[in-house]
């Protein structure tokens, strides 16, 4: 059970966060502890100026000129995409060229899964994925699977049975690094080589891996990767999402989705489609400019954050809310799916409860925002640069309380 007021050694930890500063940089409504930034991160303070900059006077004043204006400073429209793919390839241990900016993550994941069956080796036809994927990337792999006549075969199996299914007839290996339910972490690394072992081509879901700890793609020889604008990167609601492509790719994968923005030269106005240097390529589309801003704006919360320290606080504060909550599974209905295991782990806790959407409907009337999740998911997001242990203790407080009301 949870004492009435912070114990020590929490009040401990928070004295000495080497990232206590960054919470600052965050508007956070009052009242709430907010444990949903793996859904949709806090608003970073900076970002509403910048976006109104943007609108008044880049669109509004500079008009159409934007698209080149600034180009010298790094502010034109134009290179906005590669300004923002620099940013997040330093949070994934990637070459900023083998980053593309922009589209959703479900549109990334087309792109990549096409570039990845492209790369392939000839004849294989088996897509092996996790079975408790997040629902997009199974359905984008069934859609590409109908364009191409029904011609591949989606291999649903348990995430720990991925090994076992390696066999060396998969083409591509489709997985989501941290699981959206459970929290439980993927190794990357491991699995990445297996999978190169038998000659399958990796593509990583990073949803809930970048921003939330240190990635390193390219020390794990990945293939391809995609993630998301708007969960641990904090670039808003809808924001543009990333796709990752290794150098060693570029000059063989497909580009799908061959856009004009893609083209090495654009207004060229060319006929036949020549793909831009790098990641670029996969950028098909005029860029987004508003969301894109309010990313890179967004992203600079990371410029001075040492990833190392921020997986350490993720997981002091992902360890404390297990912890505190302990005493309560005795109790309650209540258990823990979230692995124990430091590897293991993303930056979340998940429980198992019968009454788990009714629960978190009192936990959010009571300000402690987190998810509901089907079947019966109750998961608390935990991010280190806005987070304090005191928050953790106060959450757990709130979750004693409503299991209490509702027993
Ligand atoms: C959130 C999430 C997505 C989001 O896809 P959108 O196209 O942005 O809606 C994709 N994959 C995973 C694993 C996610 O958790």
């Amino acid at each position: 059970m949870t004492t009435l007021t912070l114990p020590d050694h929490l009040m401990a930890l928070d004295a000495r966060d080497p990232l206590a500063h960054k919470r600052s940089e965050f508007h956070l409504p009052r009242g709430v502890v907010y444990l949903d930034g793996n859904s949709l991160g806090a608003l970073p303070r900076r970002v509403p100026e910048r976006v109104a900059q943007v609108a008044q006077g880049e669109w509004g004043e500079q008009l159409i000129r934007s698209w080149t204006a600034g180009a010298e400073e790094g502010r034109d429209w134009m290179a906005l995409p590669d300004r923002v793919a620099a940013k997040i390839a330093r949070l994934i241990g990637a070459a900023p060229h083998e980053v593309a900016v922009g589209d959703s993550t479900s549109v990334n994941t087309f792109k990549v899964l096409a570039a990845a069956l492209g790369v392939a080796q000839p004849g294989r036809r088996i897509i092996l994925t996790d079975a408790e994927n997040f629902p997009t990337d199974l359905y984008v792999a069934q859609g590409l699977n109908a364009l191409l006549g029904g011609t591949l075969e989606l291999r649903r199996v348990p995430a720990d049975d991925i090994e076992t299914h390696l066999t060396d007839d998969v083409a591509v290996l489709l997985l989501t690094q941290v699981d959206y339910r459970t929290g439980r972490r993927l190794d990357l690394k491991g699995i990445t080589a297996q999978a190169q072992a038998k000659g399958t081509v990796t593509v990583w879901d990073l949803a809930h891996s970048a921003g939330a700890f240190p990635v390193d793609l390219n020390g794990a020889g990945a293939d391809f990767a995609v993630g998301c604008g708007y969960k641990f990167l904090n670039g808003g609601p809808g924001a543009p999402a990333f796709l990752f492509a290794a150098e060693r790719h570029h000059a063989q994968a497909p580009v799908a989705i061959s856009g004009w923005m893609g083209h090495a030269d654009p207004f060229e106005m060319a006929r036949d489609f020549t793909p831009a240097p790098g990641a670029r390529r996969f950028v098909a589309g005029t860029p987004m400019v508003l969301s894109l801003s309010a990313l890179d704006e967004a992203l600079d919360v990371f410029a001075d954050v040492d990833m190392e320290a921020l997986r350490a606080k993720s997981l002091s504060l992902t360890d404390t809310f297990i912890e505190l909550l302990e005493p309560l599974t005795a109790r309650f209905p209540l258990t823990l799916v979230t692995p124990l295991d430091h590897a293991r782990r993303g930056s979340q806790v998940s429980y198992r409860h019968p009454q788990a959407r009714e629960v978190m409907a009192d936990l959010i009337a009571a300000g402690i925002i987190g998810d509901f999740r089907t079947p019966d998911i109750l998961r608390f997001g935990f991010t280190p640069l806005y987070h304090s242990h005191a928050d953790v203790w106060q959450a757990a407080r709130g979750v004693q309380a409503a299991l209490e009301a509702r027993a």
